[in-house]
């Protein structure tokens, strides 16, 4: 993995908007962007890498998974304009977090305190499913957000976002034991690095079938904001 050759969050959100690495990805997003889905057929779709959103000054960075087809890559901000979006925005705002309990346009007035929202994979991948060797090729941007961002705590969504999150930090020099994977589990990664907790990603999959409730995502929030110095 390349070593952060960043230095600021402009050039970090030129690099991923600009970045054509992984082409069965590029393919995709721009198809999702052509054919769109009938209720949007008449906004024009954002169809690239989505770069991370939030307090450049966050104590906490969320990392979710990947863009949504018609949330995220449509309008170019991370969980903003799907179902993902708005559940997690509606917890954000019940934990003092967000100004407003929706996202639905880049432009809908959204301001978060405290929190960068970002993602393993920055495009979106049929069946929102990425390929490990593209998360692999898209881990150096996390990379960079950590090492701008020096937050003191980390919300992982979902396991994928888990094991690369904490495979990022291994390739990064640190010997991490072994973690497992459970909804409001709480690890600390080390001396000097970040807590981590694990929770269930807020997908239609999870919130529609119970799996993961407004509940147990509150409780996810009350813990980081417990944590926070
Ligand atoms: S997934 Fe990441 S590395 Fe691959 S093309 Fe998109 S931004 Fe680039």
């Amino acid at each position: 993995m390349a070593a952060p050759q960043n230095q600021t969050w402009e050039v970090l959100t030129q690099e991923i908007v600009a970045c054509r690495r992984c082409p069965r990805l590029v393919n995709w997003r721009e198809e999702v962007a052509r054919v769109r889905r009938r209720a949007y057929r008449d906004q024009e779709y954002w169809g690239k890498a989505v770069p991370g959103f939030g307090d450049p000054e966050a104590r906490i960075h969320i990392v979710g998974l990947a863009p949504g087809a018609h949330g995220a890559n449509r309008t170019g901000r991370v969980f903003t304009g799907d179902g993902s979006g708005a559940f997690l925005f509606r917890a954000l705002h019940r934990a003092g977090f967000a100004n407003q309990p929706y996202s639905v346009h880049r432009d809908d007035g959204l301001a978060i305190k405290d929190v960068f929202i970002s993602a393993v994979c920055r495009c979106v991948p049929p069946n929102n499913r990425p390929d490990p060797d593209e998360i692999e090729a898209c881990l150096p941007f996390l990379r960079e957000e950590i090492t701008l961002l020096k937050a003191q705590g980390i919300v992982v969504l979902g396991k994928i976002a888990f094991d690369h999150t904490l495979r990022l930090y291994r390739q990064m020099g640190y010997d991490l034991p072994k973690f497992i994977f459970g909804h409001g589990m709480v690890h600390s990664l080390g001396p000097g690095l970040p807590w981590l907790i694990a929770s269930y990603h807020p997908s239609l999959q999870n919130t529609q079938t119970g799996k993961l409730t407004e509940a147990m995502f509150d409780e996810v929030w009350e813990k980081a904001r417990t944590l926070l110095r």
